[in-house]
C-alpha cells in the first residue's frame, strides 16, 4: 500500500504539496501531521492524486492523520478553492486561516466528548443528594433528564457553573462521555412570540420562501426600523422547519449579543452557534464543530464564519451587508460579502442581502434585475425622522456646535428625552498648531497629525500608536501659543458640560469604551434613561436600538464630503443614514440636524428625501462616466519599504512584467499610497483595472508567478483583489 495525498499547508508559497500516506482514515478533508523541511506542520488532504510530480525518492511520509473522519466536505473545498483562485492567495494559506486556530495547533486534542450522557449510578441519582447550594449540578441533572445525549455544547453554552459541575459528575461516575448525537430533528415554525407581518415584510418572507432550494440573490432594502430583522426571524424559520441549517453574517461582534439573544429568543429549540473573533480558541473550535456537524442549526457570526461547513445549508442572509468590515483588510483579503453570494450559487441556496444603503456594486445587480429587490417602505412604529441642515454660513458653531443644535438639544432636555451628537473623530482636537511659526503636531512615522488628547494631556497617531506628552511650548520657536484646531470628542464633550451643567452627559468612543465590559454597562444607562446627552462616534451609528433618543446632531460631515476616494460619497450616505436612524424608535419620531458649510449639496438634498434610490443612481452614472467600480474591477498591488523609492521600484517591476503578458488590462502608474508612511514604512500601489471581470482573474492568475520572482526585494507587498481603501 502506497497511497499519494496532496495537502493545503500554510506557507507563502501558491502550491500544494504531496506525501506518501497509508493510513486508510487519510481522507480529503481530513486534516494530517507532515513533515516540512525541518519542521512539522499541520495541514488538510484536498486531494488524493494518483501520481506525483515530486520524484518516488524525494516523496516523504505522513506523520499522522489527526481527524477520522473529514472536517471539511467537497462543497466547503469548493468555496476555498474559489476564494485562493479570486483573491489569487495560496489556498494552504486560505484553507489553514478559515480553520479555527485550536485546529491548526499540534498540541490539540480533542478534550471534551461530542456529548455526555447519565451512568447507571447518575440516572439512580436523587435531586437531594446533591449539596443544597449546588445549583449548577441541579440544573446540570435536569439537562441530563431531559436529554439523554447531552451535548458538550449545551454544557458550554449553560455557562462555567454548570462546566465546574460537570466535572464533579465525571468525578462522581454520574456521566460518561459518549458520541455526539446526529444531526437534530427539524425544529417548528416560530412560537407565538413573532408579530403579525406587515405587507412589505410579508412578500419579502413570501420571495424568500419560494427561493429556497435554488439560488437567488435578493435585496432586502429598508431604513433602520423598517423590520428586516424580523423578515429574516420568519425567513429563517421557514427554513429551519424545512430542515436547513442557516448562516446569518454581521458586521461587528459589538453587535453579535443583541440579535443573538434575539435569535435564542425567537428559536429556543434550536442550538445556536455565534462565532466571531472574541470567542477563546477553544470556544470556537467547538462551535464551529457544532455547525459542522449538522447540530447547531443557524450560525450567526462575523466575517470569518462565511466559511463555516454546514451539511444542510439552506438560506444565507448578510445583514448590514454594504458594512466595510466584511472586507478582511489585512493578508488574505476577502470579502465575506461577496464570498457568501458565490457559496449561495454554489450550494444552491438563496442569500439574503440587508441594508437601507446597500453598496452600490449591490444595488448596480438589484436595478439590473440580477439580485431580487424586497423593498421595505415604511418604518414600523415611529415615523421617519425629519432630516434638515443646519447652515453654518448663516450661523458659527462654536466648539462645533451651532445655536441651533444646542436650542434643538435644549428643548429635549425640559422633555426628559434624549439626544445625541455624532462627531467622527476621538480625543480632544486633530491637530496641535503654533500660533507663531504654523507648526503641526504631525507624527514622525506616519503622514497623519498626532491627535491632542487633553484628558491625560497626550499627542497620540491613531495610526502608529505613537504617544508623547503635551509639549508647554512650540519645539520649532519655543513660543507657548499651542491652539488645538478642530474638534474631537472630548472638546465637544467640554463645550456640552459648559451649556449644559446639569445634564448627565455621556462620551462614547474608543477610549471610554476599551475597558471590557464598559460599553454594555454604557447601553443600559443609555437605556435606563441615565442620560441626557450622548456624544460619540461610529459605535454609536450601528443598530442599536435606543428608545428615547429623540434627537441626533452631526457635528463635521462635511469633513467626509470632499476626499479624492471615489467612495467617500457612499460612506457619507450610509453612515448618515445609519445615523439618523438612531433618532426616534419607539413612538417618538425623530430629528436629525445636519451641521454643514454646503446645504445645498446633492448628497444632502438626498438624504433629506431619504431617498436612497435617487442618490444612487446619481452616484451610478458618475461612477459609470468616470469609469469606476461597479463597472470596472480593479485590484491594488500594495508595497511597502523602508524607503520610497524601494517600494516604488518594486511596483515598476511588477508594471513591466504585466506589459508583457499582453491582457487588455489597465495597468497604472505606481504611486505613493494615499498615506505615505505608516509606522515608520513608506507605502506605494499600482492599479490594475478592467471592465471585464474574467479578464481581470486570469491576468492576476498569471502576474502573481512573475511578483512572486521579485521575492527577494526589500518591499513587503500584497495584491488587494476589489480593493475598498486606496
Ligand atoms: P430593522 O432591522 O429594519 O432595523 P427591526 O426588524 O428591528 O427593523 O424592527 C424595528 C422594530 O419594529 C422592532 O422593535 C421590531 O420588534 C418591530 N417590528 C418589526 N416588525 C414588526 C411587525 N410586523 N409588527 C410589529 N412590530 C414589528
Ligand atoms: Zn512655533
Ligand atoms: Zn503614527
Amino acid at each position: 500500500m502506497n497511497r499519494l495525498i496532496r495537502v493545503a499547508l500554510d506557507v507563502p508559497v501558491p502550491r500544494l504539496f504531496d506525501y506518501r500516506c497509508d493510513d486508510v482514515a487519510a481522507v480529503i478533508g481530513a486534516r494530517v501531521l507532515v513533515p516540512f523541511g525541518r519542521q512539522r506542520l499541520i495541514g488538510l488532504i484536498v486531494a488524493q492524486p494518483e501520481t506525483s510530480d515530486v520524484p518516488e525518492n524525494k516523496l516523504r511520509h505522513t506523520l499522522s492523520v489527526l481527524d477520522r473522519e473529514a472536517l471539511l466536505q467537497q462543497a466547503d473545498l469548493k468555496l476555498l478553492e474559489f476564494a485562493s483562485d479570486y483573491y489569487v492567495h495560496p489556498l494552504g494559506a486560505v484553507v489553514m486561516a478559515t480553520l479555527p486556530a485550536a485546529l491548526r495547533r499540534i498540541s490539540i486534542r480533542s478534550k471534551s466528548p461530542g456529548a455526555w450522557t447519565l451512568t447507571e449510578e447518575g440516572k439512580a441519582l436523587r435531586e437531594d443528594a446533591l449539596p443544597p447550594r449546588a445549583r449548577a449540578q441541579r440544573r446540570l441533572l435536569g439537562l441530563l433528564r431531559e436529554q439523554a445525549v447531552l451535548p458538550h455544547t449545551a454544557i458550554t453554552a449553560a455557562g462555567t457553573a454548570t462546566g465546574q459541575a460537570l466535572k464533579v459528575f465525571i468525578a462522581e461516575g454520574w456521566v460518561t462521555a459518549t458520541e455526539a448525537p446526529p444531526g437534530e430533528v427539524p425544529v417548528a415554525p416560530p412560537p407565538g412570540i413573532a408579530p403579525q407581518l406587515t405587507p412589505d415584510q410579508a412578500s419579502a418572507v413570501e420571495a424568500i420562501t419560494a427561493a429556497l432550494g435554488r439560488y437567488q440573490s435578493l435585496l432586502l432594502l429598508g431604513i433602520t426600523g423598517s423590520g428586516k430583522t424580523e423578515v429574516y426571524l420568519h425567513a429563517m424559520a421557514i427554513a429551519l422547519s424545512r430542515g436547513h441549517q442557516v448562516l446569518l453574517l454581521v458586521p461587528e461582534i459589538a453587535l453579535t449579543p443583541q440579535l443573538e439573544s434575539l435569535v435564542i429568543a425567537r428559536f429556543p429549540e434550536v442550538m445556536v452557534s455565534t462565532l466571531h473573533s472574541g470567542l477563546a480558541d477553544g470556544e470556537r473550535a467547538e462551535r464551529w464543530q457544532a455547525a459542522r456537524s449538522g447540530q447547531a442549526r443557524i450560525v450567526l457570526g462575523t466575517r470569518l464564519s462565511v466559511f463555516t461547513p454546514l451539511p444542510d445549508l439552506g438560506l444565507i442572509i448578510v445583514d448590514e451587508e454594504h458594512d466595510s468590515s466584511f472586507k478582511q483588510g489585512e493578508g488574505f483579503r476577502y470579502s465575506a460579502r461577496d464570498l457568501a453570494v458565490v457559496r449561495a450559487s454554489q450550494a444552491n441556496v438563496p442569500i439574503v442581502l440587508g441594508s437601507a444603503t446597500p453598496a452600490l456594486e449591490t444595488y448596480r445587480n438589484a436595478l439590473d434585475g440580477r439580485y431580487q429587490l424586497l423593498p421595505l417602505k415604511n418604518r414600523i412604529q415611529a415615523a421617519l425622522p425629519a432630516i434638515h441642515c443646519v447652515d453654518l454660513r448663516q450661523q458659527k458653531a462654536e466648539d462645533g456646535l451651532s445655536p441651533t443644535l444646542i436650542g434643538a438639544i435644549r428643548e429635549r432636555i425640559a422633555r426628559h428625552e434624549q439626544s445625541m451628537v455624532f462627531i467622527n473623530r476621538r480625543g480632544y482636537a486633530p491637530v496641535l498648531i503654533c500660533g507663531s511659526c504654523g507648526w503641526m503636531s504631525d507624527c514622525e512615522r506616519c503622514s497623519a497629525k498626532l491627535v491632542l488628547h487633553l484628558r491625560d494631556r497626550r499627542l497620540r497617531c491613531h495610526h502608529c500608536g505613537h504617544d508623547s506628552a503635551v509639549p508647554t511650548a512650540c519645539p520649532d520657536c519655543g513660543d507657548a501659543d499651542l491652539a488645538p484646531v478642530g474638534q474631537g470628542t472630548q472638546r465637544v464633550e467640554e463645550a456640552l458640560i459648559r451649556h449644559f451643567p446639569q445634564a448627565r452627559i455621556l462620551r462614547i468612543d474608543r477610549d471610554t469604551t476599551r475597558p471590557k465590559d464598559a460599553w454594555p454597562a454604557m447601553r443600559e444607562r443609555i437605556r435606563e434613561r441615565d442620560v441626557d446627552i450622548l456624544v460619540g462616534t461610529q459605535i454609536l451609528a450601528k443598530g442599536h436600538d435606543f428608545p428615547h433618543l429623540n434627537l441626533v446632531g452631526v457635528v463635521n460631515a462635511d469633513s467626509m464630503l470632499y476626499s479624492n476616494d471615489f467612495r467617500a460619497s457612499e460612506r457619507l450616505y450610509a453612515l448618515l443614514t445609519q445615523v439618523a436612524g438612531r433618532a426616534g424608535r419607539g413612538n417618538l419620531p425623530g430629528m436629525v440636524l445636519v451641521q454643514t458649510q454646503f446645504p445645498d449639496h446633492p448628497l444632502y438634498a438626498a438624504l433629506r428625501d431619504q431617498d436612497f434610490d435617487a442618490f444612487a443612481r446619481s452616484q451610478l452614472t458618475e461612477r459609470q462616466q468616470a469609469g469606476f467600480p461597479p463597472y470596472v474591477h480593479q485590484a491594488l498591488l500594495r508595497a511597502e519599504a523602508r524607503d520610497l523609492k524601494t517600494a516604488l521600484g518594486f511596483l515598476e517591476q511588477a508594471a513591466r512584467s504585466a506589459e508583457g503578458l499582453n491582457s487588455g488590462v489597465a495597468v497604472f502608474d505606481p504611486v505613493p499610497a494615499n498615506m505615505m508612511r505608516r509606522a515608520g514604512r513608506e507605502r506605494a500601489q499600482l492599479l490594475v483595472q478592467t471592465p471585464s471581470r474574467g479578464a481581470l482573474r486570469s491576468f492576476l492568475n498569471a502576474w502573481r508567478p512573475l511578483l512572486a520572482e521579485g521575492e527577494s526585494t526589500p518591499a513587503r507587498w500584497s495584491l488587494d483583489v476589489d480593493p475598498l481603501d486606496f
